[in-house]
């Protein structure tokens, strides 16, 4: 039973701690600054050329962080200028979030990351044996986590016309994270059509026999019902690439902005697709079987496209059929 006062993160994740890699302050983001943060950063500069007007933006925004030569943030200087004077408090939110992605619903607050970021992605490649979820630190140190707030929606469909209850949905995201991150040597393709086969089995659920959440205890995970395409990594890298899977399904946005149990598993087919398609692209420029310094690269732009750059909303529905 989750207590939603109680911050959850995948175990493999619990200890990420920025290690200053750089990759979020030279991806010539536009990086939003609250008005309340200005004062304290034009302690460090003597004109105002280093916050750019943001049109359009909410009226806290005071403006967007400029960015010099390669994308890289007029801040970045052998690490980051506010940090070092100011500390983690005086960053802009953005800054302070990143690479963590928030859920919040009436569980608790959930933390995924994303694997843009090099020190994230290194996590997937350092873990060993299953993954878990664990109550974990704050969200977001000397800051109030922001992300994609449920706690007064509805709790995610279970069927076009039928919602889950949060113990069951609770019950659902363990499940997807113990069946990606069990048995090393079944393929990320297997354990998906796995997941498939068993959102359907799951769908025929009613209310009155059992809680969905013993339900979701008993499924079989034999019931895999379509044909399975072959792998596009060697065995020695399934755990890494179901480890990502399995931190798209955990704190899945997916979940309320889709249509529940059937885009949240979606979500995770494109995340596979999107890898299979950037390591074919990386095999296209280099011969000689995939190294983990390539795969770690294909993850990483993966990230880049399904968490910084893609319309979430627009993928939402899409994966759900609305559009
Ligand atoms: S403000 Fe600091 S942490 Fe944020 S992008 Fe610029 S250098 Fe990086």
């Amino acid at each position: 039973m989750n207590d939603p006062r109680r911050t959850y993160w995948l175990s493999m994740h619990a200890s990420y701690g920025c290690r200053h890699a750089g990759a979020c302050c030279s991806s010539g983001w536009a990086i939003a600054l609250e008005r309340e943060k200005v004062d304290a950063i034009q302690l460090l500069r003597a004109d105002r050329g280093w916050l750019l007007p943001a049109p359009g933006a909410p009226t806290e925004v005071a403006g967007v962080i400029a960015y010099g030569r390669g994308g890289r943030c007029v801040f970045h200087r052998d690490g980051c200028e506010i940090q070092r004077a100011s500390g983690h408090d005086a960053l802009p939110s953005a800054c302070q979030h990143f690479p963590r992605e928030v859920l919040i619903d009436p569980r608790g607050i959930f933390v995924t990351l994303s694997h843009y970021c090099p020190t994230a992605a290194d996590l997937l490649f350092e873990h060993h044996g299953p993954v878990e979820i664990v109550a974990g630190p704050p969200a977001v140190p000397g800051g109030t986590p922001e992300g994609l707030n449920a706690v007064d929606v509805l709790p995610p469909l279970l069927t076009g016309s039928m919602l889950m209850d949060h113990e069951g949905y609770a019950a659902w995201e363990a499940h997807m994270v113990q069946t990606l991150t069990t048995r090393d040597t079944r393929s990320p393709e297997e354990a998906l059509a796995i997941l498939d086969g068993q959102v359907k089995s799951l769908q025929r659920w009613r209310p009155g026999k059992s809680p969905l959440a013993d339900a979701v205890r008993n499924l079989r995970d034999d019931c895999a019902d379509t044909a399975i395409p072959e792998p596009f990594v060697s065995v020695t890298f399934f755990p890494v690439v179901k480890r990502l899977l399995a931190a798209h399904a955990f704190a899945s946005w997916m979940a309320y902005q889709g249509n529940g149990l059937p885009s949240v598993v979606r979500k995770l087919h494109l995340t596979l697709a999107t890898l299979r398609m950037e390591v074919a692209g990386l095999r296209d420029r280099a011969c000689g079987p995939l190294t983990a310094s390539a795969l770690k690269d294909a993850i990483r732009q993966t990230d880049l496209q399904l968490v910084h750059l893609a319309d979430r909303d627009h993928l939402a529905r899409r994966l759900s059929g609305w559009v």
